[in-house]
């Protein structure tokens, strides 16, 4: 009989885990604990014998085989944000959506500080009696962690960005002892763990009443914080303090630095644009985000992410994107600018979407090739939104060269983690990659002038038959 844990056999052996750590909570027979894997992520590992009765896959955001209420985000907003009154396709259920900053936490934040914002304002309007968001680790081993706030001075030393792996498995357990209500921070995989674990036990729904959304475009290994790391000659056993959002306020909000001190702590930092594209390139991502299609955390009461949008990018210090997605949410942020806490710019669905393009494109656009792709390889894959869209060749072999990188990437950092002798590695496979884009640029461009052409010809024939 296999005693395989459904949710190793369907999720973790098909590369597909995230380490949001959910399954550890569920199971009810203790058999799963977080451990790193070689490729520097968070997986479940099985410490004890499983009573396979199944829970662990039924509160994965990656679970191959959903039961059809939660097949996708789009049946379980239904479910848990019920009251929302706009939907899109692209962005789910939502209220509005701006652009904007908090006066009080901007500079202190990695954006435009609206997360610690929200967290500080759901704490004193008594929503929630804690937080839990990203702190810096108390054991070793790891550089940061989920961990609880009460107060806005907690607050403040839980905000910036972390692309770093961090886990869920012992913070539903933590609640479950807590007094009070709690709100959570998270990405789209983490917050849709949180809502599939609310909708197979109701009680943590009055428990967790709010949850905080952190736009994504993909989790990184550890070994990204050890390759720019290694980028400034610094060891990955002597890394301290990883800073990986150091604004420039004289310059553009994406000219940011990474910063980490070495064993003598002295920091050292470098700018991530000499380092290159870490973001559309796959490298060192979570194979699982290849399999994700919500680019804005669709699940949760607000989700924040960058303002990659002129005007906005060209202030330094950082603006937010904003959607709201239930009344408490809306009316937090009307709130905070009424009282002149929040400065904020309604911002046009239009504009909101260019601001996340590459994601889009990658992340809807893409799925139906790296779904066929792994099918091909028998790999098992959730059942995604986008998996019909038709594509043609020339984009179907940008989607695979981004996968060959993503792979190749970890595999040369653990066979060799040196950042010289990875970037003479990475050369061919990125060069490929971005000769392979070009192709499918130029081609998207030559098919929409065609595609113009032809309607401008159509136009005039039209308009001569009429004064005919
Ligand atoms: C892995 C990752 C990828 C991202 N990709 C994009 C993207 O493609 N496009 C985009 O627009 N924005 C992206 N963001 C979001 C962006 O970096 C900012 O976090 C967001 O705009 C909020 O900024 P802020 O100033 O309001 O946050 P702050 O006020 O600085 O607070 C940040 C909050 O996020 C929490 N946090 C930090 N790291 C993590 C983590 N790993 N998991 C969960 N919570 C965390 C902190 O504890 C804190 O509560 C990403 C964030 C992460 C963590």
């Amino acid at each position: 009989m296999n005693t395989t844990p459904k949710v190793i056999d369907s999720v973790v052996n098909n590369n597909l885990c995230i380490g949001c750590g959910m399954c550890v909570y569920k199971c009810p027979s203790n058999a799963l604990e977080m451990q790193w894997n070689e490729h520097g992520f968070l997986i479940p590992k099985v410490i004890e014998n499983c009573d396979l009765n199944g829970d662990c896959s039924d509160v994965c955001p990656f679970n191959p085989f959903p039961k059809d209420e939660v097949k996708s985000e789009d049946e379980l907003a239904k479910i848990c944000l019920p009251n929302s009154t706009q939907f899109h396709k692209k962005i789910g259920k939502f209220e509005r959506i701006y652009a904007g900053y908090s006066n009080e936490f901007r500079l202190s934040s990695s954006s435009g500080g609206l997360a610690t914002y929200i967290c500080a304002e759901l704490l004193e309007k008594k929503h929630v009696d804690h937080i839990f968001s990203i702190k810096e680790a108390s054991k070793p081993g790891t550089h940061y962690e989920y961990a609880i706030s009460s107060s806005k001075s907690d607050l403040l030393i839980a905000s910036k960005t972390r692309y770093f792996p961090v886990t869920l498995a012992t913070v539903l357990s933590e609640i479950d002892n807590l007094e009070g209500t709690v709100a959570i921070v998270g990405i789209g995989c983490f917050i849709k763990a949180i809502r599939l674990a609310q909708h197979s036990e109701p009680k943590l729904k009055e428990k967790i009443p709010f949850l905080i959304g952190i736009i994504c475009g993909g989790v990184k290994s550890s070994f990204f914080t050890e390759y720019l790391a290694s980028k400034m000659d610094i060891e990955a056993s002597n890394i301290q303090k990883p800073q990986f959002r150091k604004k420039d306020i004289t310059s553009t909000a994406n000219d940011y630095s990474f910063s980490c001190s070495d064993a003598d702590n002295e920091e050292k930092s470098i700018k991530m644009r000499i380092v290159g594209d870490m973001w559309g390139t796959g490298l060192f991502k979570a194979n699982a985000c290849d399999f994700c299609d919500d680019v804005t955390t669709e699940l949760a009461d607000i989700s924040l992410g960058d303002a990659w949008l002129d005007p906005y990018y060209k202030d330094g210090k950082g603006t937010n994107v904003v959607v709201t997605r239930s009344l408490v949410a809306e009316n937090l942020i009307k709130e905070g600018i009424r009282n002149n806490d929040l400065a904020m710019d309604l911002l046009p669905l239009e504009n909101f979407l260019a601001s996340q393009q590459g994601s889009f494109n990658h992340r809807h656009n893409g799925m139906a090739a790296r779904i066929e792709i792994a099918k091909n390889n028998k790999q098992l894959v959730p059942p995604k939104r986008y998996e019909q869209e038709k594509l043609t060749i020339d984009f179907k072999l940008v989607q695979k060269q981004r996968m060959q990188v993503r792979a190749r990437s970890l595999a040369i950092w653990k066979k060799n983690p040196d950042a010289k002798s990875f970037d003479k590695q990475m050369e061919k496979p990125l060069d490929r990659l971005k000769f392979l884009t070009k192709i499918y640029h130029k081609r998207r461009r030559f098919t929409h002038l065609k595609n113009r052409l032809i309607e401008e010809i159509g136009k005039r024939i039209f308009s001569k038959n009429k004064m005919k």
